[in-house]
């Protein structure tokens, strides 16, 4: 079979196989047992599995082993020879079964009936000292079973094993995703690709692709970009993804966010509002006929589809052309917004598929949701509530989400209150809040439900992603998704916040090892696993050490220097800032202060990052956009020392410090274009490299070109 898989490889850790020894089994076993303290072999696989029973030695793979499989399980079968082709270099056999027995020193897949009760995705493995048996009702048990055997594989000094043990397993939630944001930083295709290869290592079975302009609609071409995947890359897609058993589900905004489309002016008399680009008038049926039409494309192109993600969300503009005026009058702005979209949900059951749409519209006008299509699937999205924080909430009032505690629940309307307040209130409340709420109502009024929290959003720098933040939301969220009920989780990933996606597989894994098992949350014992799993590293605290030191380094940059009060902090880029904003605020000698501390802080995580390369066997691309990052956050730290020098009159240490910033933007921006250009089409990488050093760049010759004329102050310079 001729398998789609990308040619990346993120391995690198090839054995050269040696005489099986007992000794250095034991020694590997022992360090990877002393890891994990307290657990037991199989403790290090993410997602953690359900039950696990040791058992006694371990097998080893040798290339004497065979895979043996019935006729169904062809491609699982390849798919396993093929992994550990490239992961460890082993090059095994694949026979079909036979009526006879196996034989030992085997792997042995088979169908079983024995779990059907445990879903479609569950499996059986045992492993002992004579081989391996991987039973599951249906190939997408066999294939977990097969990652699940990938993880627990030991390899060094010349051996290749796995422990003895028996797992059964199966996952909590049916749906576990992760949203590929098309937007912006539009990776290369074989990277897209081995996103998608590296999402099923955790099992995740679900990806939500936003294409925008990214996708090659013949009928209006008008709006597709250069950028955009051709038509036989999609297929090779969906091939991609049957193979690794994630279906994907695609996302077409259906009334607002369509500026890719309202920007081109043979479609600037379908917008609400003549100057803004941003939403269709619902009532001009110009703009169903196009979606209808783009819609027809897309599924087209990916028959298999179950879901259709008809986006719906933030449609800030609704109501205001005179014909939707006169209709809001008549309907109320929730009346035009929920027939326009019933159109939209019939069109896409009518197809075969089930419509997706974002909550935040119909919790803001909570009495139409009893009128919307019932097979709609709401999507529920809240990025920043979290358990260990539950004083505040977000919700969906005025505009998109805004978050509430005690001081400002007055605020909140009294049409969105009384419907939702029931569902904050809990003991204490409204001091805590009972976290979650939209999808405890959407469950109680009859709709399939998605958490949506999220792994890269507003919030976060443009550098890493804010841990801190993201995995208290994610983990509480899928918690309260389990126990309702819900569908399953689609973690959502924003590519307009440009944190490169390198940085999120932590997030990423958190949330495929939720999803699978939200009761385990001990958050060090993960992050142990993770290097482990995902670095191939042992003894590696310091990585993790220096992520959270970035993301709360930067997140320290974004909410304390005064750049941020202007509004401007999702990039974090502050030279774009003028001096004369930071005399106003006052705020030079804050600006020195925490440039000093975030110049020791990245040089520190920057040490630590270094010192664990070498030691890392595989996705050591990762890394490198950590230490990327920690350049980064060091040089802009100095920027800010720089004002704070200026402002002290220390001329002449000013200029010295802005020249080498200025010498330094070349070197960093030639080390960015070439890691970048391993994820990124070059176009995005030039435009990556622009917007985060072309304001700087000026900005500092501005400063230098003031400093050699030597007036006092930078603003009265000009
Ligand atoms: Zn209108």
């Amino acid at each position: 079979m001729n398998t789609p898989l990308p040619n990346l490889v993120f391995w690198d850790s090839r054995v050269q196989l040696k005489p099986k020894s007992f000794l250095i089994e034991e020694r590997i076993l022992k360090t990877y047992r002393q890891m994990i303290p307290g657990e037991h072999t199989a403790g290090s696989v993410i997602p953690q599995p359900k039950e696990v029973q040791n058992g006694e030695g371990v097998f080893h793979l040798q290339n004497s082993c065979a895979i043996l499989a019935g006729q169904e399980l062809s491609e699982e079968a390849e798919f396993l020879s093929r992994q550990l082709a490239d992961r460890f270099g082993l090059k095994l056999p694949i026979r079909e079964i036979s009526g006879h027995s196996p034989g030992r020193g085997n792997i042995v897949m088979e169908r079983t009936k024995s779990l059907e009760d445990c879903g479609y995705e569950s499996y059986i493995l045992q492993v002992d000292i004579d081989g391996i048996q991987l039973e599951a009702p249906q190939p997408a048990g066999i294939f977990y079973g097969i990652q699940t055997l990938l993880q627990l594989i030991q390899a060094g000094e010349g051996q290749i094993f796995l422990p003895a043990l028996e797992i059964t397993d199966w996952p909590t939630l049916q749906m576990r995703g992760v949203h590929i944001d098309l937007k912006a930083q539009m990776p290369t295709f074989e990277y897209l690709k081995g996103i998608l290869q590296r999402l099923a290592e955790y099992k995740i079975n679900t990806v939500l692709i936003e294409y925008e302009d990214k996708f090659p609609y013949q009928s209006h071409p008008k709006i597709v970009s250069p950028l955009a995947l051709s038509w036989e890359q999609i297929k090779e897609l969906n091939d991609l993804a049957r193979l690794l058993h994630i279906e994907i589900i695609p996302l077409l905004q259906s009334l607002g966010h369509v500026e890719y489309i309202l920007s081109h002016s043979e479609y600037a008399h379908l917008r609400e509002v003549p100057n803004d680009f941003s939403q269709y008038c619902p009532l001009n049926p110009e703009s169903q006929r196009l979606f209808k039409e783009l819609a027809a494309e897309i599924i087209e192109l990916h028959p298999d589809i179950q879901f259709f993600h008809i986006g719906g969300d933030e449609a800030d503009s609704l109501g205001q052309c005179p014909r939707c005026q006169a209709k809001a009058r008549e309907i109320g702005k929730g009346g035009l917004y929920v027939e326009y979209i019933n159109e939209i949900c019939r069109f896409i059951l009518n197809q075969g598929k089930r419509p997706v749409l974002w909550h935040d519209m119909l919790a803001r006008n909570p009495e139409v949701v009893d009128h919307l299509v019932h097979d709609a699937v709401i999507m529920d999205w809240d990025y920043y509530s979290r358990d260990d924080e539950p004083f505040k909430i977000q919700i969906y009032d005025k505009g998109g989400g805004q978050i509430i505690t005690k001081e400002n629940l007055s605020e909140v309307s009294e049409k969105v209150r009384s419907v939702f307040e029931p569902y904050w209130k809990c003991e204490g409340y409204p001091d805590r809040f009972n976290l979650f709420g939209y999808t405890r109502f959407f469950k109680d009024r009859g709709f399939d439900v998605i958490a949506a929290p999220s792994v890269r959003v507003d919030g976060d720098s443009g550098y890493s992603p804010t841990f801190e933040f993201h995995l208290p939301n994610i983990r509480s969220f899928i918690e309260v998704a389990a126990r309702y009920g819900a569908l399953g989780v689609v973690a959502t990933s924003w590519a307009v916040r440009r944190t490169p996606w390198e940085t999120l597989w932590l997030g990423i894994a958190w949330t495929a090892g939720h999803a699978w098992s939200p009761e385990i949350t001990d958050r060090q014992g993960f992050e142990r696993k993770f290097l482990q799993q995902f670095y191939g590293a042992e003894d590696q605290t310091g990585i993790i050490e220096a992520k959270y030191l970035l993301s709360k380094l930067v997140a320290t940059a974004i909410y304390r220097t005064p750049y941020n009060e202007q509004g401007h902090y999702w990039g974090w880029e502050p030279c774009y800032r003028s001096s004369a904003e930071l005399k106003e605020t006052g705020n030079f000698e804050k600006a020195l202060k925490v440039g000093y501390e975030m110049v020791e802080q990245s040089e520190r995580a920057l040490a630590m990052l270094e010192s664990a390369e070498p030691r890392v066997k595989r996705n050591r691309l990762s890394l490198q956009f950590y230490q990327w990052a920690a350049r980064m956050v060091y040089h802009k730290s100095r920027l800010l020392i720089a004002w704070g020098l200026i402002d002290q009159a220390r001329k002449e240490k000013a200029q010295q410090l802005l020249q080498s910033l200025l010498d330094e933007i070349l070197v960093l921006r030639d080390q960015m274009g070439r890691l970048f250009g391993q994820i990124m089409v070059p176009e995005e990488v030039e435009r990556e490299q622009m917007l985060r050093f072309e304001g700087e760049q000026e900005e500092i010759k501005r400063l230098l070109s003031y400093l050699y004329r030597n007036p006092p102050h930078p603003d009265e310079a000009e």
